[in-house]
């Protein structure tokens, strides 16, 4: 038997965690690709959620009202071609929860401890539901979804490149990027459950100044050797 076998049979998990802009997305879909793995992008879930709260006037605060809505809502992520689909009771609204409104609202659902427990009984379902690897890119995967993850990696890079990269994406103002990604990082490290931390045995990767080619080969070093790829 090949030695890297077990390593990618199903449940397989390569987690990347990181700030807003370190390059997870990106980087995950990518490597995902490289190594014939399906793709989870976990913070779609939290911002799913959020758009239909919004969408209904529920209070994104309230704990036990986001906990009643998620109960009430079927949030699926489908794998194709181009990307990811982010599908909402059914309705795709990949582009929808990527609007400013969400982003800035999106922080407050991610912190009802309720909420998260139902998001990480989703993301271990869609890991293991599939033959082959997954890659599962968000704040919490190497730290509280995926503990036993077979490669971490945490991406990082300075405030000021990453309102740059959200600013070419977006089309606004690095300043206001900057102010925004600040606040959500503030939110999202200091949250009392599962917090935006590098996990002990993740591999921190810098990516100022870096282009995707250049982060790519740097996970995909670690990750060929991890799971004994040729
Ligand atoms: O990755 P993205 O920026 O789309 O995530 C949106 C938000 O969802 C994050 O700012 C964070 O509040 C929350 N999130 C989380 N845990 C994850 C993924 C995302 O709390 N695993």
């Amino acid at each position: 038997m090949h030695p890297g076998f077990p390593l990618r049979s199903a449940g397989t998990v390569v987690a990347i965690d990181g700030p807003a802009g370190s390059g997870k997305s990106t980087l995950a879909r990518l490597l995902a690709r490289e190594l014939g793995f399906r793709y989870l992008d976990s913070g779609a879930m939290y911002r799913a959620l959020t758009l239909k709260a919004l969408r209904e006037g529920a209070g994104v605060r309230d704990g036990s009202a986001m906990a009643a809505l998620l109960a009430r809502t079927d949030i699926r992520l489908e794998t194709g071609g181009e990307g990811q689909r982010t599908l909402l009771d059914g309705e795709d609204v990949s582009a929808e929860i990527r609007t400013a409104a969400v982003t800035e609202a999106v922080a407050h659902t991610a912190a009802h401890p309720a909420v998260r427990e139902g998001m990480v009984g989703l993301q271990r379902r869609f890991a293991l539901q599939e033959e082959g690897g997954v890659v599962v890119e968000g704040r919490d995967i190497g730290t509280v979804v995926f503990p036993d993850a077979v490669l971490k990696f945490y991406l990082d890079a300075s405030p000021d490149e990453r309102a740059r990269r959200r600013a070419a994406q977006s089309g606004g103002r690095p300043e206001e990027e900057e102010e925004a990604i600040l606040r959500r990082d503030g939110a999202d490290e200091s949250r009392a459950v599962a917090p935006l931390r590098q996990a002990r045995d993740a591999l921190r990767i810098d990516t100022t100044g870096l282009d995707v080619g250049q982060v790519l080969a740097r996970l995909l070093g670690p990750a060929r050797e991890r799971l004994a790829l040729p």
